[in-house]
């Protein structure tokens, strides 16, 4: 009787360890879980921040046309942007919502050398390649600095210029223009099916323009600027040369308006018929002119504005 007693107790002990190990297995299991959780979930959340452009590249590259703007018709950016615009926090990027400050900041998220309202994934990183668009093309370029340069020491040189992109900087790009620098003067691209852009694309060219020109002639010791205008289809997308990229666009449209900023006065703004046709509303006082401009078979009829 007493051995079936001992035996009983002997069992239920059995069972009491038995349980307190699973629920001690249990225990360690669910640590380890959520050890394991802890460090994949945020390691996750960085490798999908830092990554962000990779998963933009990766679907670019499977569309036939993988100029960003039809990622937004797809609804691909739209779910990638509702994600992105909940981390913190502004400034961000206009397209794709990545922000600049706050988790971007440690991220390492950096703002685009061509726009400052876009990140560097967005256009630096863009796939090689380029797609056919209807563009708006701005050249500026400083008056008179080559002979001004046999005057003066090359850091004042560089300062001039340095002024001078700061000054374009802040007039062309709080548009969604793209600016590129060389050398002493400026290309402005603007995507015409840019939403912001559209059949605006020549009066916010013009505007854009007005400002760079009121900022340099504002600025103290400052060479006054001559602006060249063209609209028409081009190339646009990325180029490399190795490891670097270069966004940009080319074609005959790019290289009329880099002659019409060539052959633009101080102060003057010429703008091709295509350009001064775009204009909405009433036109602003021109004159009308041919020029044969080099390197170009016909004679081109341009407007020049003051
Ligand atoms: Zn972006």
């Amino acid at each position: 009787m007493a051995k079936a007693r001992y035996f009983e107790i002997g069992v239920t002990c059995l069972e009491v360890i038995a349980v307190l190990l699973a629920i001690l297995a249990a225990v360690y299991v669910s640590i380890w879980i959520g050890l394991l959780l802890l460090v994949l979930l945020p390691l996750g959340l960085v490798s999908m921040i830092c990554n962000h452009d990779a998963w933009i590249v990766r679907r670019l590259q499977t569309q036939d046309n993988p100029l960003i703007l039809p990622l937004c018709t797809t609804g691909f950016v739209g779910r990638h942007r509702r994600l992105l615009r909940l981390l913190p926090s502004d400034p961000r990027c206009r397209f794709c919502m990545v922000p600049f400050a706050g988790v971007g900041k440690v991220m390492g998220i950096k703002p685009s050398a061509m726009n400052p309202n876009y990140c560097r994934s967005c256009f630096e990183a863009m796939p090689t390649g380029t797609h056919e668009r209807e563009v708006g093309v701005l050249f500026a370029d400083m008056r008179g600095f080559t002979s001004w340069s046999e005057t003066h020491s090359s850091s004042d040189a560089a300062d001039l210029v340095s002024r001078f992109y700061a000054n374009a900087n802040r007039a062309l790009t709080s548009d969604d223009a793209f600016v590129d620098f060389i050398g002493d003067q400026i290309m402005a691209i603007y995507i015409v099916e840019w939403p912001s852009l559209g059949a605006k694309t020549a009066d916010i060219m013009l505007a854009a323009t007005r400002r760079l020109l009121d900022a340099v002639r504002q600025s103290t010791a400052s060479l006054p600027v001559g602006v060249g205008m063209h609209m028409g289809k081009a190339q646009v997308g990325s180029l490399a040369a190795g490891e670097s990229k270069n966004f940009t666009a080319i074609g005959d449209v790019v290289n009329t308006a880099a002659r019409l900023g060539s052959a633009a006065n101080a102060n003057e703004i010429l703008v091709s018929e295509k350009v001064y046709e775009a204009l909405s509303g009433e036109k602003p006082q021109a004159d009308r002119t041919t020029l044969d401009l080099k390197g170009k078979a016909e004679l081109l009829t341009v407007f020049i504005l003051r």
